[in-house]
């Protein structure tokens, strides 16, 4: 009796196991299948400059057309990419993309690209990084790299070192939604960051919580008082743009100004709010 029982259980849990394990396999071959026939996608969200409200660069984010699910967000694909070590190819996919788009807009816009932890850790970004930019033509000043604070928790000791020496490429780097990590303080003096981005959390919570406000107050002031430009990011409301604009923050995106837009509806954007003849002075 107790045997069956005992077995019937282990029948059932192995089963469910092999399932997941199964679905899980199946997850990962689509994926690898979707980078290798190009079923990804860069939208571009725009970010504005305080002082006039104008565009001054964008950030890529990655979309995925499953031929079965439809237009997927990154939730739902970046975790998987990251456990499987497949986020190597698809962010050099996507950093290759950028450059080159980026390289067809006016020439003092920049584009930001999210780093992925173990794009810090694994192969040779520098090199990737020196050949996106060389097949695009894109000047490393027009590129910004976004890194969180969680990637710099899991560094080796190369990390300071790798992000010192993209640093001396000229290009920029940002350290994207501060204020959610661990050790942003020390990391702010340690490593070479040009920008921090305030984490759309706190910006949500700015016009109906004071905690929330001042918090972002205090990380404008940290930013600037460290000679860093900084972002508020998931800027949704004109009251929210108001207070940020009042606290003096430099840059703010957010789906108030615009969502992420595929490539050619934000160059249909550039083109409307800045003609032509008037960004090549
Ligand atoms: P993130 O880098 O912090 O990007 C900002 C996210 O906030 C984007 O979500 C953007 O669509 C969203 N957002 C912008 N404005 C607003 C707003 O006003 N309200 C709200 N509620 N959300 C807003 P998305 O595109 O879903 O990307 C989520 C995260 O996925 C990104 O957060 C980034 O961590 C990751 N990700 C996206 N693309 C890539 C990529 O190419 N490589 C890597 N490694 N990660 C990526
Ligand atoms: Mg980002
Ligand atoms: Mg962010
Ligand atoms: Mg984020």
């Amino acid at each position: 009796q107790a045997k069956a029982n005992g077995r019937g259980t282990w029948c059932f849990y192995g089963s469910e196991m092999d399932k997941r394990l199964h679905e899980r396999r199946n997850r990962e071959d689509e994926l690898r299948q979707a980078i290798a026939e190009g079923q990804f996608e860069a939208y571009y969200q725009p970010r504005y400059l305080s002082k006039d409200m104008s565009i001054n660069g964008a950030e890529a984010l990655l979309r995925w057309h499953h031929p079965s699910r439809g237009l997927l967000l990154p939730e739902h694909f970046i975790p998987l990419a990251e456990e499987t070590g497949l986020i190597v190819q698809l962010g050099e996919w996507v950093l290759r993309e950028a450059c080159f788009e980026a390289a067809s807009w006016a020439d003092d816009l920049v584009v930001s690209v999210n780093l992925s932890p173990l794009q810090l850790r694994v192969g040779d970004l520098y090199q990737m990084i020196v050949s996106a930019l060389g097949d695009s033509g894109l000047p490393a000043n027009r590129l910004e790299l976004e890194i969180t604070e969680t990637a710099l928790l899991q560094e080796n000791e190369s990390t300071l070192g790798v992000l010192n020496r993209l640093k001396s490429l000229g290009l920029r780097l940002a350290m994207d939604d501060f204020g959610t990590g661990y050790s942003s303080l020390s990391n702010l003096r340690k490593y070479p960051f040009d920008m921090i981005k305030i984490d759309g959390s706190f910006v949500t919570g700015m016009s109906h919580s004071n905690e929330s406000h001042s918090i972002v107050k205090a990380l404008i002031d940290l930013g600037h008082g460290l000679r860093m430009r900084v972002t508020a990011e998931g800027v949704e409301t004109l009251e929210q743009l108001n207070l940020l604009l009042a606290d003096g923050c430099s840059e703010l995106q957010g789906f108030h100004m615009s969502h992420p837009l595929p490539a050619t509806e934000l160059n249909a954007l550039l083109n409307s709010t800045r003609p032509r003849d008037e960004t090549k002075q």
